[in-house]
């Protein structure tokens, strides 16, 4: 039968490790829990950054360079935005993206919900996944930084922290605003029950996997399920591969440690963790916390990498199964 995987996935990490499963085993059947946290309202449009990383990385619509955004893009409109002064100029949406969110808004103020809605994107770009969204609800991830301008704190958007700060400022608090109220998609609660596995990819555990994970429900359909859970690390060396992860595992009191991650998700919740060949040290202090750990190359550095990676992922989770 074909197998059935499971895969909660961020934005370029998540998008990067899915092309190198598909790969790895093409005939299994994928569905991918996608973040919304990082979703912003944007010159009245809805921008889901993490379900189009994934949509156009599978689609193959993606800015390879990049790793988000789309290929052979222009700038047009944000030019012309600019040219009356229309903001935020620090969020690049250039004008193939924009087409994407036009077609979401429209759909969303018709009544549909944001899964109905990832699907119809979906049709057009064939990321031969099922990709749902955590939730059809709204949340948002905010951050608790010092304000600048007073002695207090204040809570900026995700992406403000993220994309204009470039997480330069001190992270207090990460809140994903709303996942309380929040229920998991249609499809979700259903897949993680039917999964022969699951996977979390190299994504943000913090931002990415941790916001899928607060939405009610998910965390102990995952922990409960009868799938093995198997993650690969985003922290190679200590400290990410790309981009800022330290600094929102610092906010959640989290060392930027291979080891770290692994105890941060917990024995109750993943049965397995791969870290890269350098951290070859932490697999003796994952495996000590009761989670089974091997150390194999981690980077993606091309699809065929990727793919090996995604096996090792599969070989460790047929091991803590038998
Ligand atoms: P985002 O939403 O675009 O930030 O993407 P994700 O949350 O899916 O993934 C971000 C994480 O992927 C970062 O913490 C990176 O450290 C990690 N990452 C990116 N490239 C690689 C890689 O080649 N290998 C590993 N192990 N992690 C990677
Ligand atoms: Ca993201």
């Amino acid at each position: 039968m074909q197998q059935r995987i499971v895969v909660l996935a961020g934005g370029i990490g998540g998008a990067r490790f899915l092309r190198g499963l598909k790969s790895a085993v093409p005939d299994a059947d994928i569905t991918v829990i996608g973040n919304t946290g990082d979703d912003i309202h944007l010159f009245g449009l809805k921008v889901c950054p993490d379900l189009d990383t994934v949509m156009y990385t599978l689609g193959g619509g993606i800015h390879e360079e990049q790793g988000w955004g789309r290929a052979g893009e222009s700038f047009a409109v944000k030019e012309e935005l600019a040219a009356y002064g229309v903001g935020p100029e620090w969020f690049g949406l250039g004008d193939r993206d924009f087409a994407t969110h036009i077609v979401r808004t429209q759909m969303i103020g018709a009544g549909y919900p944001l899964s109905a809605v990832t699907e119809a994107l979906c049709r057009r770009w064939q990321p031969g996944v099922r990709l749902l969204p955590m939730s059809d609800d709204r949340v948002e991830t905010h951050v608790l930084i010092d304000d600048p301008d007073s002695e207090g704190r204040k809570a900026v958007h995700f992406q403000e922290y993220w994309v204009r700060l470039h997480a330069a400022t001190p992270a207090h608090a990460i809140v994903p605003v709303g996942a309380e109220e929040a229920k998991p998609a249609p499809g979700v609660l259903e897949a993680i029950a039917a999964a022969d596995v699951i996977l979390f990819p190299p994504s943000n555990p913090v931002v990415s996997v941790g916001t899928i994970l607060a939405v009610p429900g998910v965390r102990e359909a995952v922990a409960s399920a009868a799938a093995p859970v198997v993650g690969l690390s985003p922290i190679v060396g200590n400290a990410p591969v790309r981009g800022m992860a330290d600094k929102v595992l610092e906010a959640v009191g989290v060392e930027s440690t291979a080891a770290a991650v692994a105890r941060h998700y917990g024995a109750g919740l993943i049965d397995g963790w791969l870290v890269d060949t350098v951290d070859a040290d932490a697999v003796a202090e994952v495996e000590s916390a009761g989670i089974r750990c091997r150390s194999v190359p981690l980077m993606m550095t091309d699809v065929e990498a990727t793919a090996r990676m995604a096996a090792q992922a599969l070989a460790l989770a047929e091991e803590v199964r038998a």
